[in-house]
């Protein structure tokens, strides 16, 4: 036997086994914390609550508890520990993007600590993209919750298409990284914008990876308390968007 068929068979054996494989992670590290992975079924979505105070988006997804895989992260705040200090864990999906969330948030750190607490998140980060970048085919979906302050009108100057069908609602809304998306998507009742460019600075969200990878990837905002509109949302995108089956 040859190396190289053993291997082929190998791997194709634990994918066989992928429906109760019990090695497969259950969480991922990610700072002092973890995101876990919930499961239903198969297929090439990915679903995303990554900050912890956003407690509308979190209910929204454990309810839908759509097919695919979910991923949820295990904190109550927005910001996530990491060797004794804190960043976003939506500014961590790059290098230079995690630094700057670093410096911002740990100002009294010292330069020894912020290379320390870099080479954690450097560790980490492979292993994070591979599980939550969709393959080819798929589709990453990240709900998010916000408030005053922030709204689609903050992301218009920053987008290439915007469909702004209801001006009363400015803080639900849906932002596409895939012109094919973006272009089903503007025929829902929702808002929605496409930013399939990614501007400099690199800010190390999921969003900019996205976009910079070519990967499908739709950010679904909502208020804090929408529970309704984002669970439509959510629900829009999962009947409407094209996806293919994983194997
Ligand atoms: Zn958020």
């Amino acid at each position: 036997m040859t190396p190289g068929f053993h291997a082929a068979s190998r791997r194709d054996f634990f994918l066989g086994m992928g429906a109760w494989w019990p090695f497969r992670p259950r969480k991922l590290a990610m700072g002092d914390t973890a995101l876990r992975v919930a499961r239903h079924g198969r297929s090439s979505w990915r679903f995303l609550h990554i900050h912890g105070d956003e407690s509308t988006a979190r209910s929204v997804l454990q309810q839908a508890a759509p097919v695919g895989m979910s991923f949820f992260i295990e904190s109550e705040r927005r910001e996530i520990p990491v060797e004794g200090g804190w960043i976003d864990p939506n500014r961590l999906f790059s290098h230079a993007g995690a630094e700057r969330s670093l410096r911002r948030r740990n100002r009294q750190w010292s330069e020894a600590q912020l290379i320390n607490a870099g080479l954690r998140l450097d560790h980490q980060r492979p292993k994070l993209l591979e599980a939550l970048l969709p393959r080819d085919g798929g589709v990453l979906i990240a709900l998010h919750n916000n408030g005053v302050g922030y709204s689609i009108e903050t992301e218009i100057p920053l987008s290439q298409k915007v469909s702004f069908k209801d001006p009363s609602r400015p803080g639900d809304f849906m932002l596409a990284t895939s012109a094919r998306d973006f272009a089903l998507m503007e025929t829902s009742p929702f808002n929605c914008v496409l930013q399939s460019a990614a501007p400099p600075p690199d800010d190390g969200s999921l969003s900019r990876q996205c976009a910079l990878r070519g990967k499908r990837y739709v950010n679904i905002e909502a208020r804090s308390g929408g529970h309704e509109i984002q669970r439509a949302m959510l629900d829009w995108l999962i009947a409407h968007l094209p996806v293919q089956q994983e194997f």
